[in-house]
Formats: structure tokens, sequence, C-alpha cells
């Protein structure tokens, strides 16, 4: 392929993408997306099934014709960014890197996801048509109206690609942490702090005493992580206050200690350490962990190599960030995640991609499908 041409294609594509604000609560700017990548897939033979929203932006899911895919590709379309973000930033390049909302997260992956199909066509490859591809608009807030889907159409596959971007120094991601997300309400009774302090039951009080109950469960060696990253309450300075409210983030490293850290917090927050004031307890953990099981390393054990056949020395990483990898990992899908270009400082003014990595990864996407879909490997029929 004549890659300079491949990447000014890919660039302008790119720049359509981000300039199109796609928060994950605008569900206007997602399926404006949808619909720019729509007719790309169908160009390709894919067919759409829209999986209508009426929150969130609308989930896609293209299929080639009657056969029955072995590969899974989930993406997502929403951004971190809300409306207006990309008229303040547009999209940009300067010297070898592009700039602008959701350009590494995950937009540039849209990109290649089609042009790594589109390659394989056009080479002659018939391996796009044993793939599936699953495109979310949720994935930023936890994807509530997702998950189910993820799990439905991932059932049954022999792989997961899921292409959030690679690290800043090209590894793909085998291990991601659990995630869940809790909400603490307390409430008490207010009283003047002056006139009659006794009569008062600190909401807030009660609060700090949780607070400090949980940052106690943390254990970094064993990959548990708790923060209250969020607090409020109370309204007057000499006011006693009835309402506190605390927003908590916990990190797992394997599926036993999501049941822990779940149980822990519901006994935490059982009884109140502050006699009269009522505790409400809200929250799951959403996301399981993506743990490097023997099928996840094997499957990171082809990628290496055909990374190594491009002249690419793959390596692979952990992070403590969630991904739609965790559902189809807690599957038993073999999954491979960060197969998207290489970029960083995701969900910041400063986030930016990698501009020689896309055509890179992109051709590296396209061969892993290639061995992935070996016909001679596709013949047993599927068995679910
Ligand atoms: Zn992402």
């Amino acid at each position: 392929m004549n890659v300079q041409q491949k990447e000014d294609e890919m660039l302008n594509l790119l720049e359509k993408l981000v300039n199109i604000d796609s928060g994950s609560h605008d569900k206007e700017g997602v399926d404006q997306i949808g619909r720019e990548l729509a007719p790309y897939f169908t160009q390709l033979g894919f067919e759409l099934e829209v999986k209508e929203q009426e929150e969130v932006g609308d989930h896609l899911v293209y299929r080639f014709g009657s056969t029955q895919p072995s590969i899974l590709i989930v993406a997502h379309m929403d951004t971190v960014f809300e409306r207006g973000t990309s008229v303040k930033r547009p999209f940009s390049i300067e010297g070898r890197r592009a700039y602008g909302p959701g350009v590494i997260d995950m937009k540039a992956s849209l990109v290649s996801v089609i042009y790594a199909l589109s390659y394989l066509k056009e080479s002659g490859s018939s391996a796009y048509e044993h793939v599936q591809i699953l495109l979310t608009s949720d994935e930023e807030i936890g994807s509530p109206t997702s998950r189910s889907l993820i799990e439905k159409e991932a059932k049954g596959k022999r792989y997961a690609l899921v292409m959030e971007p690679a690290r800043r120094d090209g590894s793909v991601v085998t291990g991601r942490r659990g995630n869940g997300r809790f909400v603490i309400e307390v409430s008490g009774r207010a009283a003047h702090s002056g006139i009659e302090p006794e009569k008062g039951r600190s909401a807030i009080e009660e609060l700090a005493h949780k607070i400090v109950k949980l940052h106690d469960l943390n254990d970094h060696e064993r990959g548990i992580s708790v923060n209250v990253g969020i607090i409020a309450g109370g309204n007057a300075v000499n006011t006693i206050s009835d309402t506190a409210i605390g927003h908590i983030d916990v990190r797992v490293a394997t599926i036993e200690q999501a049941k822990e850290m779940e149980l822990k917090i519901e006994q935490l927050c059982a009884t109140s350490d502050v006699q009269g004031t009522n505790i409400e307890l809200t929250g799951d953990m959403s996301r399981p962990p993506m743990v490097k099981n023997k099928q996840i390393n094997e499957l990171y054990r082809v990628v290496k190599k055909v990374g190594a056949e491009l002249g690419l020395s793959i390596k692979d990483t952990k992070t403590g960030g969630g991904s739609d990898a965790s559902f189809t990992a807690a599957m038993g899908i073999p999954t491979i995640d960060g197969l998207g270009p290489i970029g960083g400082y995701a969900h910041s003014e400063k986030e930016y991609l990698d501009v020689d990595s896309l055509t890179e990864r992109t051709l590296l996407l396209a061969k892993i499908i290639e061995k992935l879909a070996k016909p001679n490997e596709n013949s047993k029929k599927e068995v679910s």
C-alpha cells in the first residue's frame, strides 16, 4: 500500500470525526459519528444492525452477510468531552502528533478499524469477513447500556479485539483492574451549632468516619485501591449538617477481590458511627478485572509474533483503567486490548495521537485479523 496516501486519507477522516463532539451524554453527536462511519462499513459489504438507545447514542453492530464471525472487534464512539470542545480546540497536527478531543480515545481507532478491514479486502484476503464490529456509545460512563450487548455479541466468538489506544510506549493491554463506583448518602438532623448543638446529628461527621474507614481498605500491594474522590455536604458553617454525600471509586486485581470489596463496603456502611444518622449506599463493582490468563497470553503471543513479522516489537502491560475488554475477558473469551494507534494523555487537553502509528497499527491490526481468521482454524463449526 502507498503509506503516505493512506495516511492522508486516514487523517482526513480522523479530522472529520474529531471535529464532531461526541460526549457520552451527547446522543446527537455520537449518532452523527455513527452516520459518518456507516458508508465505509457498508462499502466493504457489512450489514448494519442499529441498537437504538434513548438516552445515549445508538449502538451499532456490523456483520458480514451470513458468515459466522469468529472475531469480535469492540470500539466506542463516545468521548469524555462535552459539546463545544472541538470548536475551542479543533483537530490539529504539529510535527508528528495530532491533537483534538478524542483523537486517541478513540477516534483514531475507529479510523484504524475501517482501514484495516479495507486493507484486507484490497489485498485479496477474505479474513475481514470473519469479523463482527460492535461500536458502542457509552464506554466512557461505564457502559451502562452497552454491557449486556457486548456480552451477547461476544458469545460464541473465538477472540475479542478491543480498540482502546496502545500505551505511550506502544504496549498492548492484557490486564486491567476491575472497577466499581459507590455513593454514600448520609442523612442526619440539622440544628443550630450555637443554640442547640446537642439536638443535631452531623451527617458530615458520620461521612468523615466512613471516609477514614474506606481509605483503610486500600491495599496497593494486592492491587486494591479505594478512593473517596468527591464529597459534599452542609450549607451553613453554623448549622450541624443533616446531609453529606461521598463518591467512591474502587479498583481490584481479581474477581475474588471484587466480591470482597463489595461485601466490606456494605458491612462498613451497615452501622453508623454517629448515632442518629442514616446511611444509604448505592453502586457496585460494575467492571470485572481483566486477568491475563493462559488464553489471553496465547493471543498476546500471536499479536507479538505478527508484530515481529512487521518489524515491530510489541510488549504488553497491565493498567488500572477500565474498559469493555473486562466484559469479554470475564466471559473467558481470549481478549486483547490496546490495539488502537499509539498516543497519550487521554481525557485531557494534551491528548495526542502519534501520527506514524496510525498506518503502522492499522497494518498490525489487519495482519492480526488475517492470522486469527485463518480458514483452517475456522472450518470447525462453533459450538456454543
Ligand atoms: Zn476509550
